[in-house]
């Protein structure tokens, strides 16, 4: 910490996106020719490069653009095996169902914690290497009290956003007895794993767990000081985002088929001080061809509207946040200026952060340069690795400015 400088002003920004606007230009908060300080681990200033204050260190951004680390908000990192043969038969016209977790599952029990730490590590880093600096971290491949758990204890070593997801499908010990499931999800690994998570979550949906057990396994998460999030309507549609928003979870993700009263309901919800966001997986959709959900629509109704990778080795195995930034723009009706506040500030809300997602004075120092002039360049040039530096907590991480 001594030789570290005190401030650091980073110069010449061709474009700095705050997502404050009250910073600067639109609703990501747009400012052109900036500076931004960091000191202590925080944005201690952001404003126009002539009006910046003197500091102790200068970093030469040379007319690229800075804008907010990716908040991530859903993935399911913490497991081993392989599925590329799955996905290729996929491709060739298989269709993709819920219970395909359970060849991850039988993986991850037979693999030594050492190796899910590893994995989960060099998962983090990838991600961290394409820009993302917060990464909430789910079980749900182990599937029995122990499992669920050392799942836990390996997310809580690589995030502070840890999520107990497990009801994300029946164990294959409980295929007859969906029932006595829940009741072990709700009783011992319940106890067992909440002092290890921040979230409870479920996968509502057909296949896993229908509206009643969804809901026993929120309230038991809830009562157990869990905060509540949902995995629903990926599938077809369903009671995902009605469950959601009536326990007042702080998301619910996929909401690949909504109907017009879910979308009612989000907007509802998004008006509320702890909102529901609506956390979009264009990664899921893509791997798995289904149809994208209508971004547009939510939008448009007032929803709040996130955007994260879903990284998984089934459905999706993607780290790249600017890859779903680019999908969304291409084919979910999303503009490039929402899809980047989606993917930054949209992934906040759905963690309930205030303290990332954004770069006004107090903000967390999590920032990524790009080598590019602005933020549109995620998705005008997709597929190319942009991602220049990224610094977390004021702290540089990756790559070089
Ligand atoms: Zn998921």
């Amino acid at each position: 910490m001594t030789d570290t400088p005190r401030a650091v002003l980073i110069d010449d920004i061709a474009t700095l996106v705050t997502n404050d606007p009250g910073l600067g230009r639109g609703a990501v908060g747009e400012i052109a020719d900036a500076a931004l300080v960091i000191e202590d681990g925080r944005v201690a200033w952001a404003g126009p490069r002539t009006r910046a204050p003197e500091a102790d260190a200068r970093v030469d951004a040379a007319g690229r653009c800075v804008l907010p680390g990716f908040v991530d908000s859903h993935s399911h990192i913490v497991f081993a095996g392989d599925r590329s043969r799955e996905f290729a038969a996929r491709m060739s016209g298989q269709p993709y169902s819920a219970g395909g977790i359970r060849t991850t599952v039988a993986a991850t029990r037979d693999a030594s914690e050492a190796e899910l730490l590893e994995n989960a590590r060099r998962l983090v880093g990838e991600a961290r290497a394409q820009g993302t600096t917060t990464l909430e971290v789910k079980s749900g491949y182990g599937l029995t009290v122990a499992d669920e758990e050392r799942a836990l204890a390996v997310a809580a070593r690589v995030t502070d956003e840890v999520t107990f997801l497990g009801a994300h499908v029946v164990a294959p010990e409980y295929t007859d007895d969906p029932q006595g499931y829940v009741d072990l999800v709700t009783g011992p690994m319940l106890e067992a794993c909440a002092p290890h998570a921040r979230w409870v979550d479920v996968f509502c949906e057909r296949g896993a767990f229908d509206e009643e057990s969804s809901r026993r396994v929120l309230t038991a998460g809830v009562e157990r000081g869990l905060l509540p999030r949902v995995h629903g309507n990926q599938l077809g549609e369903g009671p995902g985002v009605r469950l959601a928003v009536e326990t007042r979870a702080a998301s619910v993700d996929h909401c690949t088929y909504l109907t017009a009263e879910d979308v009612d309901a989000l907007a509802q919800a998004a008006r509320r001080p702890d909102p529901t966001v609506a956390t979009l997986l264009p990664g899921v959709d893509f791997s798995t061809r289904q149809p994208y959900p209508d971004a547009r629509a939510l939008i448009d109704a007032g929803a709040l509207v996130a955007l994260a990778s879903d990284c998984n080795p089934g459905s999706c195995f993607t780290s790249s946040l600017a890859f779903c930034v680019a999908v969304a723009v291409r084919d979910m009706g999303m503009t490039p200026e929402e899809a980047v506040w989606a993917a930054t500030a949209g992934g906040a809300r759905a963690l309930r952060r205030t303290d990332v997602g954004h770069l006004g004075p107090g903000a967390r120092a999590d920032l990524t340069l790009l080598s590019a002039p602005n933020h549109l360049y995620l998705a005008y040039r997709p597929g190319v690795p942009l991602v220049a530096a990224v610094w977390k907590d004021g702290e540089l991480v990756s790559g070089r400015p």
